[in-house]
Order: structure tokens, then C-alpha cells, then sequence
């Protein structure tokens, strides 16, 4: 039997509204082997939002208790969009060592900060328009017109740090951008001498 691999780090960054969640969950249902890092957050859920399954919902007191643990209960944190978001050491280092892929699901600050620690392939989810991003957002039906606003307003600074991941998907065409992140989830396995499914690659003759 083949050693065990230690899972990926794939870091995903995409403004607000931009699609990310969708296509995550699209792949995630295609491909085994694939694990959602569950992050821990101030803000106030959105209907239909699960504690423990879409974030750890927490009180600023706690969110601050887990940062200043020495070392660091958080591989990294950041403000986004006025709340404070951040993602557990233990539950990313468990689900690694168990040789599961690791989705970080996280904004631009956060991914740099897991850039300069550990080694993750790094994707950037951009929309096909800011129009289009309006649209979405406004769509999705979640936020008031002050958090709409500073979202859209954010995505400008966001989309000028796409040039720092290793791989961009424009999502226009939902089918196209879950294929693309698919495609490169299965490319990055093989690299590791791993299936296409995620397991440890058996060969020889
Ligand atoms: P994010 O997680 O990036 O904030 P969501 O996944 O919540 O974004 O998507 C925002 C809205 O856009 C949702 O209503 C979703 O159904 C819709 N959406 C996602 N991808 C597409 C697409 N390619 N074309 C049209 N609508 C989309
Ligand atoms: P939302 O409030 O729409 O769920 O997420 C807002 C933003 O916070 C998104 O860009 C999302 O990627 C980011 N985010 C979610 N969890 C984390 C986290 O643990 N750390 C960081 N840095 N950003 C996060």
C-alpha cells in the first residue's frame, strides 16, 4: 500500500455574490475526497445558515479568545466587509493529515497570510462583469443596501489581487467554471501522484 498522502490546501478567493459557494458546492458533490473548512465568523447568519455546517458563528469575545491562543488557534484571519472571519488550525491540520483536500473558502488578506505558511494552490473565482456581480448579489437577496454597496465596493480591491493566485476561472457560464475547478483539482492531484478521486496512485509492472 501506498503511503498516504497529506491533503491539498486550495485556497478560493471571489468578491461577494460572485458565485464561489455555488460552484464549490457543485465540485464537492462531483469529487470524492474533498473537504469544506468550516470557518469561524462574528457575522450574524443568513437565513438558512447552519451553525457548524457553513460557519462556527461566534461572539467577538470568543472569535478574539481563539486568535491570541499561543500558538495561534488560527492559521489566518482577517476583517472582511466590517466582521471578523478566521480559519481553525486543528480542523485544517485534522482533515490533511487524514488525506483529505482542504477547501478554504477566503478573502484576499487571508490568502496571503496562507501563502506565506504553507505551500496552497491558489484560485481566484472572478465575475464576467461587475454589472453582472450587481446582479448576482442583488439576486441572492442577503444583503441591505449598505452591505450591498461596501461589497461591490470591496470587489474592486479584491479583483486587483487575482494576479497573485496560481489560477483564475471567470465565472460566466456556471457549468464551464465548476468544470474549470474540477479540472484543476484533478491536475493537482496527479501531481501528487494521486487518482483523479484522490487516493494514493498504485502503479508499477
Ligand atoms: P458567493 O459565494 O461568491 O458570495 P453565491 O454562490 O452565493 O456567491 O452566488 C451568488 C448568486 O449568484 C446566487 O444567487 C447564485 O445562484 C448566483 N450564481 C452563481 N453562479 C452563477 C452563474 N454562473 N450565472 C448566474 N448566476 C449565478
Ligand atoms: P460571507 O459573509 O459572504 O459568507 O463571506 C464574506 C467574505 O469572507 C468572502 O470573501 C469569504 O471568502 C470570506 N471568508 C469566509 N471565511 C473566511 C475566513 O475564515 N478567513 C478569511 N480571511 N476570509 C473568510
Amino acid at each position: 500500500m501506498a503511503a498516504m498522502n497529506k491533503g491539498l490546501l486550495l485556497v478560493l478567493s471571489a468578491p461577494s455574490g460572485c458565485g464561489k459557494t455555488t460552484i464549490v458546492n457543485r465540485v464537492m458533490n462531483s469529487l470524492p475526497g474533498l473537504v469544506f473548512s468550516i470557518s469561524h465568523t462574528t457575522r450574524q447568519p443568513r437565513l438558512g445558515e447552519i451553525d457548524g455546517k457553513d460557519y462556527h458563528f461566534v461572539d467577538k469575545d470568543t472569535f478574539s479568545q481563539i486568535r491570541d491562543r499561543q500558538p495561534s488557534g488560527f492559521l489566518e484571519w482577517a476583517n472582511v466587509h466590517g466582521n471578523m472571519y478566521g480559519t481553525s488550525v486543528e480542523e485544517v491540520d485534522r482533515h490533511q493529515q487524514a488525506g483529505y483536500d482542504v477547501i478554504l473558502d477566503i478573502d484576499v488578506q487571508g490568502a496571503e497570510q496562507v501563502r506565506s505558511q504553507a505551500n496552497p494552490v491558489t484560485i481566484f473565482i472572478a465575475p464576467p462583469s461587475r454589472h453582472e456581480l450587481e446582479r448576482r448579489l442583488r439576486g441572492r437577496g442577503t444583503e441591505n443596501e449598505d452591505t450591498l454597496l461596501m461589497r461591490l465596493d470591496n470587489a474592486r480591491k479584491e479583483l486587483e489581487c487575482a494576479t497573485a493566485y496560481d489560477f483564475l476561472i471567470i465565472n460566466d457560464r456556471l457549468d464551464e467554471a465548476v468544470e474549470s475547478l474540477r479540472s484543476i483539482i484533478i491536475a493537482e492531484r496527479s501531481r501528487q501522484r494521486r487518482t483523479p478521486a484522490g487516493q494514493s496512485m498504485q502503479w508499477g509492472f
